[in-house]
């Protein structure tokens, strides 16, 4: 994708919106004045439908039932949510937090205050070199004592996909509460939250070509129970999430949803492995001395993911080197622009100067082979400069 002639190559920080997306909203912007909460006149009435229809389109996306929906401002608010809500009502003796050392940073920041404010223990799953959990660590762990577990099902960083369904059939087993962050998962696989046994799902719309600041969390009704709020109101929501629910960002939302399973039904994951598959094969031409972070299999991958480290450079230096023109990424837009390298790398085994080496490569539904080979170039080209 170009915008002013500069190539976008970072979907895993953010996907452009869908202009089908502006257009469903800005057209409710403009025609849907009504609080879809006031219950007592027709402006209401509308809008409060235009919610429900979004919400079940939402919910039926990932096979759960509408009133599961919590819609959320996005994925980081979900994770709060669901963490701090069960840690919020648990009983004494659950008194862990499992969780794997590849999360999101929302994750990780939750497990740190959940130790300070509930005394929760927190323990991090390791992850092999391919970037996958070790299930059997979890299995080992898992006990009476262990509250909640929250697993990504596709990493945002590496694009690995998780053994979500296995992680569901145990925490199941033993009672405990399994979070799942899906944020990046709605492009690259399917999930279906009673077959995986999800009881929570965090998502985000703006990963799926949808509106930035909205999202949702799955809760399964027979958690819901379980679940402290965060934020106090007007009661909306099952009391789950007092405020207003945004009327033109949730059917913006659904929109993007539809689009997202038309464009999968389509084949976009064939073509988004060619985009990839033709960068690498630019970059290895072009003599670029690199190496894949994380599994090869195809069938464990984000097709738009490529999470490189480029031997012997250092990754901020090209990435700076390469604006306005070509935008990528060094690891998860939140990890960037702090000095420490990326955790996740570290996690997978890589070294700290082999970690502050990669580059993260996203490619989404905008992007061509010309874009591949355009950022394959500048790459290249940045690098035989920084070297001169
Ligand atoms: N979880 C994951 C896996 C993510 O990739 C992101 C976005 N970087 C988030 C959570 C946060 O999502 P949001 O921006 O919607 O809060």
């Amino acid at each position: 994708m170009r915008l002013d002639g500069k190539i976008y190559a970072d979907y895993q920080a953010t996907t452009p919106i869908d202009p089908r997306v502006v257009e469903t909203m800005a057209q409710l912007f403009s025609s849907e004045i009504g609080n879809p909460h006031s219950s007592e006149h027709f402006f209401g009435w509308k809008t409060a439908e235009i919610v429900r229809t979004s919400v079940t389109t939402i919910a039926k996306s990932i096979g759960s039932d509408s009133d599961e929906i919590v819609i959320t401002s996005g994925a980081t608010e979900s994770n709060n949510l669901a963490l701090f809500g069960l840690a919020k009502r648990r009983e004494a003796k659950r008194r862990k937090f499992l969780f794997s050392a590849i999360e999101h940073k929302s994750i990780l920041a939750i497990a740190r205050e959940l130790t300070r404010q509930f005394d929760i223990e927190c323990v991090s799953i390791p992850v092999s070199s391919e970037g996958i959990v070790d299930v059997d660590f979890i299995e080992d762990k898992l006990d009476d004592t262990v509250l909640m577990i929250s697993v990504g099902a596709v990493n945002n960083e590496i694009g690995i996909i998780q053994p979500i369904k296995e992680i569901g059939t145990l925490t199941k087993r033993h009672g405990v509460y399994f979070h799942c962050d899906a944020a990046q998962a709605p492009c690259a696989i399917n999930i279906d939250v009673v077959n995986d046994n999800i009881d929570l799902l965090s998502l985000s719309a703006h990963k799926i070509y949808g509106p930035q600041g909205v999202g949702a969390l799955f809760v399964a009704r027979s958690v819901t129970k379980a679940i402290e709020p965060l934020n106090y109101g007007g009661g909306q929501q099952g009391g789950l999430r007092s405020g207003t629910v945004p009327v033109a960002l949730c059917a913006g939302f659904e929109k993007a949803v539809q689009i997202n399973s038309q464009a999968l039904q389509a084949g976009s994951h064939n073509s988004l492995w060619q985009i990839s598959e033709a960068f690498l094969k630019h970059l290895r031409t072009l003599g670029v001395n690199f190496e894949v972070n994380g599994s090869l299999n195809k069938a464990l991958r984000h097709p738009g993911n490529c999470n490189v480290r480029l031997i012997g450079v250092d990754s901020h230096d090209v990435i700076a080197s390469l604006q306005p023109r070509i935008a990528i990424s060094s690891g998860s837009a939140c990890t960037s622009g702090t000095p420490e390298p990326s955790h996740v790398l570290m996690s997978i085994g890589l070294s700290h100067e082999e970690a502050q080496s990669s580059i993260r490569v996203s490619f989404g539904r905008f992007s061509t082979l010309t874009d591949a080979e355009e950022v394959a170039g500048g790459i290249k080209m940045v690098i035989e400069n920084l070297s001169a």
